[in-house]
């Protein structure tokens, strides 16, 4: 009888455990250990945050589902791993925190284990950025915050119905920033929003992101094929801002949030401010901060996690300059190089490097977009991990991995650019591969699988996609079917 700990009820995680139920059968213990009581479908935050869609509508609780499925639910975070177990048993555990326990750690043992915990949103990078105490902007990155996000937004226009302007700031609240589709999805929303609630013309909407190119997505910009012709997608971004009048600051390192103003620097090293009446700012994300410790209590931290709190993988770490990347650098089997029965997926994994070349300030400051992992790959990543964790305990710890190389995973992503039956629309980008492989493609990306259109039919795509993959992740019949 094996047992598997999942940690993180995640997008990644919920794909990890839901499959790996579904392919041992009972005698085999799935424990899933995760703060959250809920599952929230991220993406339609977004929607969330405009105040089109409430919280309930993204996410639906856990403990039911497990029940049913059979997994149990340790309601907690997880703190340290002990892959070696401790001096009184070498059976491998996991600590964690029950919720509302007052900090009193439990363990939990394992056979395998698979760290899904995303990302610590990191707003403490930047001064006065985020929704808590201290912070002068709003995120939609959980429900609670779009909530939150949605009833300043909508004050903001009830002040712009009396008559008031206001300035509207969507972006980045960091150089270091990832998820630049989540900032672009919310600033179209923001700008067709007004425009529903007839306040349009009295909003200034400016867009400030780390990207150096808008359109850049943390994956380099891409090439694609659009209406026929091949378009830099740093056009295709541009383009839908310029007829949506929106405005946009690039390549920026936001260094300060203050009440009402923002301040960055440049790439060529200069300052630039804005005031703002709203701010939506994504902070950049870290590991959770993790532990690990051998038998004998000694740190492995640094050995597993690499110095972001991400956990090592079986990607190559080594340092290269920007011209010496190469896809072959990216993992395939999401396994720990330390210890075979660990794995990291979704946003949880480190990285080798960025995919888009970094900034370098005549300050000496380095910074750029890191690379997104997105809630298809999260979920692809969860899956392959189940799959080869699955074999494991049936065949036996001869049997191959699953390999589903992050490199070459192919992407389809539908950026909602305003929601509403008639009048929506989304841009729907599809990429393959996601890291650029400049030897095998002129460039760098297959054409006929990389694309990208704007359109009513993509809204509804979008909005298809809300329920099914809220469907799939209640484990509703036949919801194997749907893929991730
Ligand atoms: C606003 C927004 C919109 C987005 N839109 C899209 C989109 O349209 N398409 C797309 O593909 N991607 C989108 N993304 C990205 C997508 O949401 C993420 O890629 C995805 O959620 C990552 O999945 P994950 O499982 O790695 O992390 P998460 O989904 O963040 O899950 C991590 C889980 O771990 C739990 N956890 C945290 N700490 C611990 C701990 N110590 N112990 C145990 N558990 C822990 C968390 O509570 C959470 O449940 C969007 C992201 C945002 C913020």
């Amino acid at each position: 009888m094996a047992k598997i700990v999942i940690l993180g009820a995640g997008i990644a995680g919920q794909a990890a455990v839901t499959l790996l139920r579904k392919k041992l059968p009972r005698k085999h213990e799935i424990v899933m250990i995760s703060p959250n009581e809920e599952w929230n479908w991220v993406p339609s935050n977004i929607w969330v945050g405009v105040g089109i869609m409430g919280a309930e509508q993204v996410c639906f609780p856990l403990a039911p589902l497990y029940e049913r499925i059979g997994v149990e639910f340790r309601v907690g975070a997880a703190t340290a791993i002990h892959p070696e177990g401790d001096a009184s048993s070498s059976r491998p555990f996991v600590e964690y925190v029950p919720a509302g326990t007052g900090g009193e750690t439990r363990r939990e043992s394992f056979d395998f284990l698979v760290n899904a915990t995303g990302p610590k949103l990191n707003f403490g990078a930047t001064p006065g950025l985020g929704p808590g105490e201290g912070g002068h902007s709003w995120s939609v990155c959980t429900a609670e915050h779009a909530v939150e996000a949605s009833a300043a937004f909508l004050e903001a226009v009830e002040r712009m119905k009396r008559g008031e302007e206001q300035t509207f700031v969507v972006g980045m609240g960091h150089g270091s920033c990832t998820c630049e589709g989540a900032a672009f999805e919310y600033v179209l929303n923001v700008e067709h929003e007004l425009k529903r609630h007839g306040v349009r013309e009295k909003g200034r909407i400016v867009f400030v992101t780390n990207e150096p190119e808008l359109g850049d997505f943390g994956v380099g910009g891409l090439f694609l094929r659009h209406e026929g012709y091949v378009t830099p997608s740093h056009f295709f971004a541009e383009s839908l801002f310029t007829e949506r009048g929106i405005e946009w600051v690039k390549g920026a390192n936001v260094m300060e949030v203050g009440p009402g103003r923002l301040a960055w620097e440049s790439p060529d090293g200069s300052e630039g401010e804005l005031t703002h009446d709203f701010a939506m700012l994504l902070p950049p994300f870290a590991g959770v901060g993790l532990q690990a410790y051998d038998r004998n209590g000694e740190d492995l931290t640094d050995r597993l996690f690499a110095p972001s709190g991400f956990q090592r993988v079986d990607a190559d770490y080594g340092a290269k300059a920007f011209g010496e990347w190469s896809p072959r650098d990216w993992p395939e089997t999401y396994q720990s190089p330390h210890d075979p029965r660990l794995f990291a997926v979704g946003i949880a994994f480190a990285p080798p490097h960025p995919v888009s070349r970094p900034i370098r300030t005549p300050r000496g400051h380095t910074y750029g977009p890191t690379v997104p992992r997105t809630g298809m790959t999260a979920a692809v990543m969860g899956a392959t991990v189940a799959e080869s964790i699955a074999d494991l305990v049936r065949k036996g710890p001869e049997a191959p991995l699953h390999r589903n190389p992050f490199a070459t995973m192919a992407v389809a992503c539908v950026a909602s650019a305003g929601a509403g039956f008639r009048l929506g629309s989304a841009a729907t980008i599809t990429m393959y591969p996601l890291v650029p492989d400049y030897e095998r493609y002129e460039y760098g990306r297959d054409l006929e699988s990389t694309t990208g259109e704007i359109g009513l039919a993509g809204h509804w795509l979008k909005y298809l996609l809300h329920y099914l993959f809220l469907y799939k992740a209640r484990c509703r019949p036949g919801w194997s079917l749907i893929p991730e």
